[in-house]
Order: C-alpha cells, then structure tokens, then sequence
C-alpha cells in the first residue's frame, strides 16, 4: 500500500501511540464506574480527578471549572444555548458572534434565533481578523454572551481574545471563546485570556475523539444541556469516558510539555510549504494573515481551479488535505471562512488547506510542493475557468482585471 501523507489535522489528529497504549490499559483495567462505592470504583474516580487536575494544570484553570463533555461541539452547543437561555431569564435575548465560526457555533446561533433571540454576526477583516473595537460597538445593554473563536479552523487566523475578554468585562457580558484549535497548539491560559468560557477538544491534538471540555470559571453558572445523573458536580450527566478523558488529560500533557519544539517544528513546516508554492506556482495567494497564524496553518488559493480537483489528484498520491473545513466536505457550497474575508466565490471554490502536525517530516512537505508543480499546470490546462481568465489577459492586456 502506498505511504499516507497526513496533512489534514486540523481535521482531525492521529492519536499519540502513548496516549493510545494508556487508554486500552485504561479499557481493559479500569472499568469501574466513578460513581460506585467499591475500591473498583474508587480507582476510576480517582483517575477521573487526576485528569480533571490535569486539564486545569494545563489551562492555568482549577479543577472545579473544568466539565468533561462529548467533544469540542458539545462543549460550543452548551456554552451558547445554555448562556442564552440564562441571559434570557434577566430579559437579555441578544448574542454577538462573527461570520467565521465553526458550524458547532453558527448552528447553535441560528436555532437560537429560531427561538426568538437575535444574533449580531461580526465580519472579520481581509486579513481574518475580528476588530476589538467592532465587539465594543457590537454590545447592547440585552446582549447575554460575546463569542469569538480562538484560531480559526480554516485559515488558522488567531484572534485578539485577551482585548476582546477585557471589553466584555467592562460591560459586563459573558465572554466565550471556542478554543478548539488553539488549546495544544499555542500556549492558552485562561487568567491570561480572562474568558469566562473555552472550549476545546481532544483529537485536535493526538488525543482522542469523543470527548472535550467547557471551562467554566467559577462563579459562571450555565443550565444543563444534559440532564440525568450527578456526575460534573451535577452540570453534566452521563457515566464517564474514562479513558477518552484520561487519555485527552494524558494527550494535553504531551502537547504543553513539547510545546515550543512543536510550534517550531510546524511553523517550518508551514513556511516551507506556503514560500515554495506563492514561488513556484503562478496565480498563488495565502488566504488569511501569515502574522498571527497558527503554526501547522496553510491554506491557498490556486487560481482557475476547483479544489475537488486538486483534492483528488493528491488523494491519488496519497496526500491527505482539504478543500476548507471537513464539515464542509460534503456540500458544494465555497467555504463560509472564505466568503467572510471577501473571498470572489471562484476563489473560495479553487482553494486548498494544509495542516501539519509534529508527526509530519520536512521530506513529506517537500514531497506536497513537488507533486503540486505537476499536478496544478496540468490540471489548469485542461481548465475552462484557467484558460479564460488566461485569454482575456491576452486580449485586453490585462487591463481592468484585478
Ligand atoms: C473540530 C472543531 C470543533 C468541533 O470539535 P469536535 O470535538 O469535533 O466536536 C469545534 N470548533 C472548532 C474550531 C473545531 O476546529
């Protein structure tokens, strides 16, 4: 069988073999219930809180504010339903997000607004950033909850989240941040930040998936979104993923300790692949900012071309990418993260995104450029969109065209 190149993890990540081996000892052993009164349980319960002080530790949080749930979705899905339906109860219908959000975000907004709130969709700039001072002007004495995610998934853009944390204070509006791909990737500190709420999940970074977390800081109390058992100081019921949790804490460990040889690592990596393609192959753009970016991040536009195409074609050498968000794979629609930062509609269909991971090699990058400077010449020869753009810079000199 041919060698996979993963460039997709920000995607999904593959699950650290140590993290992994942990969890199948933890299946395999560990399979009592945290809630039960016998030392089979005690010892679940006791892996539970090591994972829970774990997390913390990771964050700069306390244990108390860490609730496990099923995944970065379920943690985004609690922290908008539950703050709206808790502003709600003191007359504050409104909520502020931005346009770039991940769906787990715009959906839960759109079924609120089915229920009669209403939603201010904040516009990030060209460059895929949200303006501090746009969340200010956004804010109205109803609004319940200001949410603006961390990095985006799709152009790897990091937000100014301490700034924007800082405004909400001042006036007094519950501040969350979907931290999904930053949390392992980039340092995040939840006293630095001054989020009340973050979200994040485990296979965004070599751990597991199915399982996540809402920080909660004390004193910020949501409604239940799962009700049933006492379990998360009777936030959140459900018998325990113990291994998925033990294995997230265990996962976030590895990721905080290696922290810097890991940015650097991706971001040579990512440098690599952005410099050799905007060099090599004409009609090339970055989208999104190259300062302030998340270090696996690519994510470029190949003129003239519909990113299925390329997708396929690296698929046949077995190079694992996207054509934007995974979500978004199975809908013809350009990517929502692109139209948002002004993207022409052609250029949103027409680009490619590339994460990498520590796993990656610098031979395997070097393997991507070499396979692009084939595949993109001979697919936009056969292109209509390439070859019509390419005469009508012949006859009018390009003029006029931007
Ligand atoms: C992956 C992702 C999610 C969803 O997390 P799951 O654990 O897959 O449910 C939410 N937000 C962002 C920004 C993501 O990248």
């Amino acid at each position: 069988m041919q060698q996979i190149i993963y460039f997709d993890n920000a995607a999904t990540t593959p699950c650290d073999e140590r993290v992994a081996a942990r969890m199948a000892q933890i299946l395999a052993t560990t399979y009592g219930n945290p809630s039960s009164h016998y030392s089979l349980g005690y010892e679940a319960k006791e892996m539970l809180d090591k994972a829970r002080e774990s997390v913390a530790h990771s964050l700069n949080a306390s244990a108390n504010e860490i609730f496990f749930t099923s995944g970065g979705s379920e943690a985004d899905n609690w922290a908008v339903k539950g703050a709206a339906l808790a502003g709600a109860k003191k007359g504050k219908k409104h909520l502020i997000t931005t346009a770039f959000e991940h769906h787990a975000i715009l959906h839960s907004m759109r079924a609120l607004e089915q229920q009669g709130y209403t939603v201010t969709y904040l516009k990030p700039t060209s460059e895929g950033f949200i303006r501090p001072e746009d969340v200010a002007a956004a804010i109205q004495p109803d609004t319940a909850l200001v949410s603006v995610m961390y990095a985006n998934n799709e152009i790897g853009t990091i937000q100014p989240i301490q700034e924007i944390a800082k405004i909400c204070k001042e006036h007094g509006v519950l501040m969350h941040t979907d931290a999904v791909q930053a949390v392992g990737s980039i340092p995040v500190d939840v006293q630095e930040l001054g989020v009340d709420l973050l979200s994040l999940s485990g296979h965004k970074f070599n751990g597991p998936k199915g399982v996540g977390v809402l920080y909660c800081r004390r004193g910020v109390f949501l409604p239940n979104l799962i009700d049933g058992g006492g379990q998360e100081s009777r936030r959140r019921a459900g018998t325990e993923n113990l291994a998925g949790i033990s294995g997230m804490a265990f996962a976030l460990e590895l990721a905080v300790a290696s922290l810097e040889d890991k940015m650097a690592h991706q971001k040579e990596l990512r440098d690599y692949v952005i410099r050799r393609i905007l060099d090599t192959i004409p009609a090339t753009q970055l989208n999104g900012s190259w300062e302030n970016r998340l270090p696996g991040n690519a994510n470029i536009n190949f003129l003239g071309l519909e990113g299925e195409t390329i997708l396929l074609d690296l698929d046949m050498h077995g190079i694992c990418a996207s054509t934007g968000s995974a979500c978004n794979s199975d809908s013809l629609d350009p990517s929502h993260v692109l139209m948002a930062i002004g993207l022409p509609e052609e250029m949103g269909h027409g680009s490619m995104r590339f994460t990498f991971g520590p796993q990656n090699t610098m031979e395997e990058a070097q393997h991507l450029c070499d396979v692009l400077e084939t595949i993109i010449p001979m697919r936009r020869a056969m292109s209509c969109m390439w070859l019509q753009n390419e005469n009508k810079v012949r006859n009018f000199g390009g003029e006029g065209e931007a």
